[in-house]
């Protein structure tokens, strides 16, 4: 009745029974069957699938066990039940396929990639061998997802892993980490040429082209590679090193492929012990600020400058902000340090504005990390600026372009709030990222800082003197003024005066100097232009 027999259609004999059975499954039933009948099993337990009348296969649970014997032990007979439990092991398979494969893209996932590299290290230490971990992750996938939105992203993601998956063999593994993230393990026995001819691959098949319905998207990938045993002999150690050699590649430019090396290792470890000790930079007061001097360019006033941090390190010495606030930014600490710098400018440009210059304004960094969690702070920048009785105007918020390319709504949110209060917003290291102008009118960018890598190169015959012109007249036409950074010598200001540009900030004026060193600048003649 289970199966959907009626009882003319089968016999009642055992081997009639037998028949039924699913042919993989036949032997290990005969022979728990078997272990009964000789009394070496007092009863059995076995899963096994049995054929149906409509030809479908069902999942039964057989127990069983021999309830009498003859005076020579041959079993006479036996009692048991079989139960459907076809149920069950689809759930139970349904269950197994989630913990184990990746629901978008149909690759292995997290979980079972480490599961299959614990065994792969068992394996290798016990009969040699070495095989490679790759970490892959697609650059600019973030890009695609906020423009063409998460479905089209979604499809991208599905492509890139059947490109992924035809770049390996049966016996390597492919999976997705999660997000834009993928693992590979290239199987022993490999080679380094191996390693190479396939991380040379997945850029080139991951740069092409994805077609996602009407719209096209390009990406590409970044790689780090790890070598069992060479790097590392266990899971966690690889995971670590593969993750160090795939920040290498994405921080010398993407689009490339890393190994790990012990020097890889030693910057993370340098790395890690900064960002420790910045977590007691603030409460120590190791960090101070500096100001630069902002000029305008065609009559030599200072009525700007850029609150610049700078960390004092008690063993280290003078740190550079390009060290560590990438590490302030990974770690969070940016939004404390960028807040507490906030907070000494405001004070700084009160005392300024009544001693040099009503209209003083004085320029702060902001990380696009300090705008996605700026609910953390205690107090909004315009609140504090409103109790000490300062305007907005006396603030100029300095971001960079990455900020406006992934523009969330807390983001359009805060820029609009600032905006609502007075406080400018000028883009810093223009010329640097995407370069658009367009969406600078779009978010009500109020200067553009050019950056010092134009500055450094100008001369009468060089592009960048044609660059400069063209951003100035640009930014110009949209109601921007311009201010050019890195300023070192007389000739470059010659320069970017003629090309009508606003102001100028560099060594030429002054670099960043403790807030009293400022003062006696403010306090001399001013600098005449030309
Ligand atoms: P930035 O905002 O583009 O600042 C300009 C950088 O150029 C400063 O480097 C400054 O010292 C340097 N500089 C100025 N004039 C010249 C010049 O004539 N020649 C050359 N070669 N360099 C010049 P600094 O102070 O090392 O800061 C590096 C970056 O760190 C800053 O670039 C900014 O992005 C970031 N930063 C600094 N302070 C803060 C802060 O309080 N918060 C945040 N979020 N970022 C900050
Ligand atoms: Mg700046
Ligand atoms: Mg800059």
């Amino acid at each position: 009745q289970m199966l959907g027999y009626d009882e003319a259609d089968i016999g009642s004999s055992t081997e009639e029974a037998m028949k039924l059975m699913h042919p993989d499954d036949f032997e290990s039933v005969v022979e728990e069957v078997q272990l009964a009948l000789a009394d070496v099993l007092k009863s059995y337990v076995n899963e096994h699938r049995m054929l149906c009348k409509d030809g479908t296969w069902k999942w039964v649970l057989d127990r069983g066990m021999v309830v009498s014997r003859d005076e020579n032990g041959k079993a006479l007979r036996m009692i048991g039940t079989h139960t459907d439990i076809t149920e069950r092991k689809e759930v139970e398979k349904l269950i197994w396929h989630q913990a184990n494969f990746d629901s978008l893209t149909g690759l292995s996932n997290r979980a079972s990639v480490r599961e299959f590299l614990i065994q792969e290290v068992g394996r290798c230490r016990r009969e040699g061998g070495m095989f490679a971990v790759l970490f892959v992750d697609l650059d600019h996938f973030k890009e695609v997802n906020d423009t063409l939105g998460h479905i089209k992203g979604d499809e991208l993601l599905i492509e890139a892993a059947q490109r992924i998956r035809r770049c390996v063999q049966d016996d390597d593994w492919a999976s997705r980490q999660g997000g834009d993230e993928f693992t590979i393990v290239l199987a022993r026995p490999t080679t380094v040429e191996r390693i190479e001819a396939v991380a040379n691959r997945l850029i080139e098949v991951l740069s092409e082209r994805f077609t996602l319905g009407e719209n096209q998207a390009f990406v590409s990938a970044s790689i780090g590679i790890t070598l069992y045993p060479n790097d590392a002999d266990d899971v966690d150690g690889l995971f670590r090193n593969a993750d160090q050699a795939l920040y290498e590649s994405k921080r010398s430019g993407r689009s490339c492929f890393s190994y790990f090396t012990p020097l890889l290792q030693e910057s993370a470890q340098a790395r890690m012990s900064m960002a420790n000790d910045l977590r007691v930079a603030l409460a120590e007061k190791q960090f101070y600020v500096a100001y630069q001097p902002i000029i305008e360019l065609a009559t030599g006033a200072i009525h700007k400058a850029e609150a610049l941090v700078r960390w004092a390190h008690p063993v280290r010495g003078l740190i550079s902000p390009a060290d560590f606030i990438p590490i302030a930014e990974s770690t969070g600490l940016i939004v404390e340090i960028g807040d507490w710098v906030f907070r000494q400018a405001a004070q700084q440009v009160k005392l300024w504005r009544q001693r040099y210059h009503p209209e003083f304004q004085i320029s702060v960094n902001k990380s696009p990390v300090q705008f996605h969690q700026g609910h953390l702070i205690r107090q909004s920048w315009a609140e504090h600026l409103l109790e000490l009785g300062l305007p907005g105007q006396a603030l100029l918020v300095e971001i960079t372009e990455g900020l406006l390319l992934d523009p969330r709504p807390e983001v359009i949110r805060h820029l609009r709030e600032l905006r609502a209060h007075g406080i400018g917003a000028s883009l810093d290291d223009f010329g640097t990222g995407y370069s658009s102008l367009s969406y600078l009118q779009k978010y009500d960018i109020d200067f553009v800082k050019i950056d010092q890598s134009f500055v450094r190169n100008l001369s009468q015959e060089s592009k960048d003197l044609a660059l400069c012109k063209a951003i100035v007249v640009m930014a110009h036409e949209l109601g921007m003024k311009v201010i050019a950074e890195g300023v070192e010598t007389e000739l470059q200001f010659q320069m970017l005066l003629e090309a009508g540009c606003d102001y100028g900030q560099g060594y030429l004026f002054g670099r960043p100097v403790p807030a009293d060193e400022l003062d006696t600048l403010l306090a001399g003649p001013k600098r005449a232009a030309g």
